[in-house]
């Protein structure tokens, strides 16, 4: 680039996009964050905003985009979004003072994981950035959400269970040593997410130390891995978001295994924060949060994803819902008093960070002063939880009143203009606004006095930028100008005049102004810094809100769909009395769900084979286990009549290849592999929901698949409780040999040939699919339908007589009927030969290979 013909301000440019290179550059000019070059045709793009051109010198042109600053945030969301990071480079001097070029400055970078911005964050869930280090065999993981000062970090032994993690805190950013040989890996698992690379991790560890963050108690014993990735993302904010760190709580180790553990996939599947489809609504969180504030719906959030397995923890949780529960009038009251109370972790990180506005003061204000009416009801409550809770919301801290004498009720969004400290608050600036409110009438006298000495009836004093105060005299009566007049500037249709007098006053009005705002800005700045003092108490309010929040709305929920208290025990025995599915029966309504029962128990009903039609409802019910046992563990009053829950510390789930085909991913391969992981992570307290396993294959491979599946886990000495549901009735003969097998099927009726779904769940097998009566119920035409019937009933009649091979239904559609034979071969000779009962996986696996193998031979 010929450096010598560009003006100095792009020079100045060039140099800090050299240093950013990576980033799109928000450079500050005047109102405007202004993109040049390659980044400008990106970013109009992306954003649809024009793209011109800037002239540089007489013969080139820049290209160049901009947004207005103050409205930039969508702008930089929508960046983000596509997958960039945006640096911001400020005017670091007072434009008036510079001498040349003014000094410009990137003050942050802006990557996914650390948007700070409220416009561009989801209220009801936490924006994390994450860390990740490897060390050995083990893995380092912190976790920060920098607009909350959250910030965690643990020790994770595979790259499995790393993920497992990774999935459950669903990071927008993870940070990373450059050159990492995991992060390959990552990318293929977590697509979405921006990887962010640093270069020095030994680096990383003074900015550990210089934050100050990690002399708290507690972290004595714990300088591992976990700790490596704290110092990570310490060291990442510092570079790309310095008055981050200073938001960020001292990290907290903690274990994946202080909580149910549950695999991405059965996450999914069990639709907790999301259905299948994305949608919040159908998901069970959309049944369970009646918070009222973000905080508490983050809170909410993370005990759904993080289910406990401590008996004690989730009976407090229990209590306090329980007794929030039956005091009606309580819990109006303490939700009457939440609705008022705001993002008060969230208005804290920005107090400390420095970025709060006046109306984030007035929105501290105003939580402060719901924390009595929030408190009041609860004064005489037994639950331990609740009434620590109240405690730490006695004596609310004198910020509110500070704030009430300090910052007018409805301050302006940004500061620039000033108004925003009440009038009575500093003499000081009651002067200076006293000075400028009187600026007005004396304008207005002068305009009088002048209009009378002269004569000049239409004679005007005004004010501009430019000029500052004029006075103005039309062309007909410049005549009439008297001598003391100082002339400015010529309009077309008159002049404009200064006097001494004018300029002298100007002058005054214009310094108050000046002094004004600037007293205003510093007075605000004191303010915050005096917050930003008391922030740990601040915390432990907001803290003690959510949770106060959480428990009310988990109350609140109970109380709207008839939940019921579970008993949570150490046993391994699960046991729900008329059980129902929160999220099917919150959209059917409460008098169209059939409720059923289930036990389950390693002595002596540890696999319930379930069977039933297509439709029969099958699927629904093992799920309404599952979130039943997740919702009690949670501290979540449950769907039942009675539960009983023996705690479960896994919950895995494979949910057959035709049930999730909409994915887009679901061949054979990716259910198999799932179910190599099932088998080898049960442990005694796993519930496992197995979902038409086998069915992306053939039906000999299927069936031969799930059978061995079943013994495997019936086997296993860890007898992990599981609900197998299959449409492959062979398997109900598992029960005969496996004495803690036990069938269940779903009752159906047929009625004048079709059919009718009782949705009850009773003991035994079922003997028919009723699949072509769904298929009826689904609208085939009824010719397919007939023809399909007499095809049934030869294959029928054909397997009771045992032939090999099945002479079909003779037909006009015989032709095609080649489809349906079975081949006579000797692979049936040989599978008659196989003792299900007798083969391992493996050998079941090899078997069947064989069996392919020939089959594909006898083709
Ligand atoms: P299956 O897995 O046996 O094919 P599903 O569990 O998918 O059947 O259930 C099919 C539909 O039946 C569900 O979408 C739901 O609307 C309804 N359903 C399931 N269980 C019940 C029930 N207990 N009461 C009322 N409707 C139910
Ligand atoms: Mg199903």
């Amino acid at each position: 680039m010929e450096q010598t013909r560009l003006t100095p301000m792009m020079r100045q440019y060039l140099e800090i996009k050299e240093r950013y290179r990576d980033a799109i550059l928000f450079f500050r000019l005047g109102d405007f964050y202004e993109m040049f070059f390659e980044d400008a045709e990106r970013a109009a793009k992306i954003l649809d905003i024009a793209l011109t051109a800037r002239s540089r010198s007489s013969d080139t042109e820049v290209p160049l985009c901009g947004v207005p600053y103050h409205a930039a945030s969508p702008y930089i969301g929508k960046l983000l979004e596509a997958g960039y990071k945006v640096a911001i480079c400020e005017q670091v001097e007072d434009p008036k003072l510079a001498k040349g070029v003014v000094r410009r400055e990137v003050v942050r970078v802006i990557t996914p994981g650390t948007v700070t911005d409220g416009e561009s964050l989801d209220p009801t869930s936490n924006n994390f950035l994450a860390a990740v280090t490897k060390g050995g065999a083990g893995y380092g993981l912190a976790v920060a959400d920098v607009t909350t000062g959250e910030f965690r970090f643990t020790e994770i032994d595979g790259y499995e269970a790393l993920a497992e993690e990774l999935g459950r805190i669903q990071p927008a950013e993870i940070v990373h040593a450059a050159g990492a040989t995991f992060v390959s890996k990552l990318r293929a698992d977590f697509p979405a997410v921006h990887y962010s690379p640093i270069d020095d991790t030994a680096m990383a560890q003074q900015a550990l130390e210089r934050s100050g963050l990690a002399d708290g108690a507690g972290l004595g014993a714990e300088r591992g891995q976990g700790l490596e990735a704290a110092a990570a993302i310490v060291a990442y904010l510092e570079d790309n978001l310095p008055g981050a760190v200073k938001v960020l709580r001292a990290p907290q180790g903690y274990r994946a295994a202080q909580y149910v553990m549950l695999d991405e996939t059965t996450r999914r599947n069990l639709e907790l924060e999301r259905t299948l489809q994305g949608e919040r609504k159908g998901s069970l969180l959309w049944v369970l949060d009646r918070t009222l504030t973000p905080m508490g719906a983050r809170r909410l959030r993370q005990w759904l994803l993080y289910p406990l397995l401590d008996e004690r923890a989730i009976r407090l949780r229990l209590d306090g819902v329980e007794e929030l529960l039956e005091r009606y009038r309580e819990r109006q009251e303490l939700r009457a008093g939440l609705k008022r109370v705001q993002d008060l972790e969230r208005l804290c990180g920005r107090i400390v960070s420095g970025t709060a506005g006046p109306r984030d003061l007035v929105a501290v204000k105003e939580t402060l002063q719901a924390l009595a009416p929030v408190r009041a009801p609860l004064e005489d409550f037994r639950a331990e939880m609740i009434a620590s809770l109240a405690a730490e919301l006695a004596a609310p801290p004198e910020a509110a009143e500070l704030i009430e004498r300090a910052i007018v009720d409805e301050p302006p969004a940004a500061t620039r203009a000033g108004g925003f400290i009440r009038s009575g608050f500093h003499a000081e600036l009651d002067e200076l606004r006293a000075l400028r409110r009187d600026a007005r009438e004396w304008i207005a006298r002068l305009e009088a006095e002048e209009r009378k000495r002269t004569g000049i009836h239409s004679l005007k004093v005004r004010y501009n930028k430019v000029f500052g105060y004029y006075i103005e005299v039309s062309k007909p009566n410049l005549r009439l100008v008297p001598a003391d007049y100082l002339r400015k500037q010529t309009l077309a249709n008159g002049e404009r005049y200064i006097t001494p007098q004018l300029k002298e006053y100007e002058a005054k009005v214009l310094t108050s102004e000046e002094e004004s705002l600037r007293l205003e800005l510093s007075l605000f700045e004191e303010l915050r810094q005096e917050l930003a003092s008391q922030r740990a108490r601040l915390m432990q309010i907001s803290q003690a809100l959510a949770t106060l929040d959480a428990l009310a709305a988990l109350a609140e929920t109970a109380h709207a769909h008839h939940f019921v208290r579970p008993k949570i025990d150490s046993s391994y025995v699960l046991r729900v009395r008329e059980a129902r599915h929160p999220v099917v029966e919150a959209v059917l309504g409460r008098t169209s769900y059939v409720p059923n029962d289930c036990h389950l128990d390693p002595e002596s009903a540890q696999i319930l084979i379930l069977t039933g039609p297509n439709m029969a409802g099958k699927s629904t019910y093992m799920r309404q286990l599952a979130l039943i046992v997740l919702m009690a563990q949670m501290g979540s009053f449950v769907p039942a009549a009675e539960a009983s829950i023996g705690l479960v510390d896994r919950v895995f789930t494979r949910i057959g290849a035709a049930d999730s085909l909409a994915r887009g991913e679901s061949t054979f391969m990716v259910e198999m592999r799932e179910m190599a992981h099932i088998l080898r992570g049960v442990t005694p307290r796993s519930l496992v929901l197995l979902d038409e396993v086998g069915r992306g294959t053939s039906t000999f491979d299927g069936i031969s698949i799930a059978w061995a599946v079943a013994e495997f886990l019936h086997d296993a000495p860890e007898r992990p409780r599981t609900l197998f549901a299959t449409h492959y009735h062979e398997l109900t003969d598992l029960a005969l040999s496996k004495e803690r097998i036990k069938n269940f099927t779903f009752s159906v009726k047929e009625w004048k040939g079709e059919v009718i779904f009782l949705r009850t769940l009773v003991e035994g097998a079922a003997n028919r699919s009723y699949g072509i009566q769904v298929a009826r119920l689904a609208g085939l035409p009824a010719a397919v339908i007939e023809r399909a019937k007499a095809i049934l009933r030869t294959l029928e009649g054909a397997q009771r007589e045992r032939t090999e091979s099945p002479g079909l239904a003779p037909g006009p559609a015989s032709a095609q009927m080649a489809l349906f034979q079975v081949p006579r071969d000797s692979l049936r000779a040989e599978l008659r030969q196989i003792d299900p009962a007798r083969v391992t996986p493996l050998e079941a696996i090899q078997i069947l290979h064989a069996l392919v193998e020939k089959a594909k031979e006898e083709v």
